[in-house]
Formats: structure tokens, C-alpha cells, sequence
């Protein structure tokens, strides 16, 4: 039972300039979207405006310094708890089944990494035919007291351990390109990026201003890690209409593809 991952970007779903505003047409178009998949599927949104302004006030991605940051860490997994709730509502508007598996409360985090996280929920909810819904949250760090874990993160770790059969990336821009196509509208954009392609992927990074756990640089290595044990990828724009639908459905070669040697 090979589950399809998709991850919808905390840029498709949120507004990124204004806190704690939800793109509320956008998230009810992917919802019926993603209703077009057929089989398991498993869901992780990032945090766009909601879990990114609050983590970085309280410098959680720092790890724990003072006690101000308790507070923080609570501040932060709530605005991500309320932006969860809108992706299920959306979700169950659409008719699917799809239910939130907190990632702060299951997976075992050290020095930003994920170590380790209970899968037997997650499993049993697959074979249920429920759809389980996990996002980018703050939480405890074995080493560092307290991290960010980012839904990419959460991709690759549930991709490799439930043996997806697929990932799609839903971003705002049409995939990986030589530069920022936001700042410069002529970079082109890369097709299909595999292991061998180490300069380019650490040239991405230099050319980008992240957010605490965000970039294009971060995805690509998560996603190339995960073509190695065999998962292929796929990022694609969800903000135009009808591409992450015709993605679920299995076409390929929609934005860029990331696949193993
Ligand atoms: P999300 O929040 O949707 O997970 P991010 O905002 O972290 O996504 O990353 C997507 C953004 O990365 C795009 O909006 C784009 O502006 C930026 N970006 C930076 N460098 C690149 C690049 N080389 N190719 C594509 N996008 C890039």
C-alpha cells in the first residue's frame, strides 16, 4: 500500500505577506483538486504567514535559550494548528476523509532532524482510507530543547519510511529554476534534477533569503535524499489551476522532476 505524498507550500495556501491570512479560494480549488487522486494519499502543508512570522519572534529554529520561548513554541504550534484546521475543513468540504496527526506529539527530533516517528496511526488511518494530514509544527528537540521541523522534512522522512509511491511538491512558481523567478522573470526553469547535479543545487542556495526552514535549496536536497532510497519527485506550481490535479492523477513533467541516478 504505497501512499502518494503531496505537499501543499505554506506560499500556496497562505498569504505570505499578511499574518494569519488563509488564500481560502485557492485551498478550496486544491481540495477538490486532490480529490482526483485515486488510492492512499497522505497529506503535510507548510506554514506560510502562520508558522513562520511567530518561530522567528521567538527564535524557536535557534533551539531553546530562555523561557520566553515556551510561550513561543505554544504560540507557534497553535497558529499551525489553526491553519490545519482550515486545510481539513477544506478538505472535508471536498469529501475527503482527512484527519490531522500532530507531528510535535509523534515524531522524535534531534538537532532538527527527525530521528524517529510512531507510524502505526499513520499506517492504520492509510488502510482505513482515512487521509492523514500532518504540517510543518515547532517542536521539543532531544539535543536543542526546541526546533522548527518543516513539512518538507516531514515529506521525505514519511516518504521514504511508508515506501511512497510518489511526491508532489505544490509551490508558487512552475519549479526549480536557474535563479528566483520571482526576482528574475527570465530564469529558466530546470526539467528534471538528479544527484549529479551537486553545483546547481548548491547554487540555488546562494541565491536565495529563506524563511526559518523554507528555500528552494532546502526542498531539492530533501527530495534528492529521498531519490536515493528510491522515491521520485516532482515540484510543481499549485498555484495555477488544474496542475496539481492532472499531477495526482500521475502525469509527469509538469514542473521539475527530482529522481535518483
Ligand atoms: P513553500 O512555503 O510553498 O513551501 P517556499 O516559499 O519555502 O515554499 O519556497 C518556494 C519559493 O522559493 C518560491 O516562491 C520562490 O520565490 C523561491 N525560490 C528561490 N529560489 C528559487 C529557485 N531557484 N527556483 C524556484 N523557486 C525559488
Amino acid at each position: 500500500m504505497r501512499p502518494l505524498i503531496v505537499k501543499l507550500g505554506g506560499s500556496v495556501i497562505t498569504d505570505k505577506r499578511r499574518p494569519f491570512v488563509v488564500k481560502r479560494a485557492a485551498l478550496r480549488r486544491l481540495a477538490r483538486e486532490l480529490a482526483a487522486a485515486k488510492g492512499p494519499l497522505v497529506i503535510v502543508h507548510g506554514g506560510g504567514s502562520f508558522g513562520h512570522p511567530v518561530a522567528s519572534k521567538y527564535g524557536i529554529a535557534e533551539g531553546y535559550k530562555n523561557k520566553n520561548q515556551l510561550m513561543g513554541l505554544s504560540l507557534t504550534h497553535r497558529a499551525m494548528e489553526r491553519l490545519n484546521a482550515n486545510v481539513i475543513e477544506a478538505l472535508q468540504k471536498a469529501g475527503l476523509p482527512a484527519i490531522a496527526v500532530q507531528p510535535s506529539a509523534c515524531v522524535v527530533v534531534s538537532g532538527g532532524r527527525i530521528q524517529s516517528m510512531e507510524l502505526a496511526p499513520v499506517k492504520k488511518l492509510l488502510e482505513l482510507g482515512l487521509i492523514p494530514v500532518l504540517y510543518g509544527d515547532a517542536v521539543p528537540d532531544i539535543s536543542r530543547g526546541m526546533s522548527i521541523l518543516s513539512g518538507d522534512q516531514i515529506v521525505a522522512y514519511l516518504a521514504g519510511e511508508l515506501k511512497a509511491s510518489r511526491v508532489i511538491l505544490g509551490v508558487d512558481v512552475d519549479g526549480v529554476h536557474m535563479a528566483n523567478p520571482k526576482k528574475d522573470k527570465s530564469a529558466i526553469l530546470i526539467r528534471k534534477i538528479t544527484p549529479a547535479d551537486e553545483e546547481l543545487i548548491a547554487s540555488l542556495g546562494a541565491a536565495e533569503e529563506k524563511d526559518v526552514t523554507g528555500g528552494m535549496e532546502n526542498k531539492v536536497r530533501e527530495l534528492l535524499a529521498l531519490a536515493n532510497r528510491g522515491v521520485e519527485a516532482e515540484i510543481v506550481n499549485a498555484t495555477k489551476p488544474g496542475v496539481l490535479k492532472r499531477a495526482v492523477q500521475g502525469e509527469r513533467g509538469l514542473g521539475t522532476v527530482v529522481v535518483g541516478r
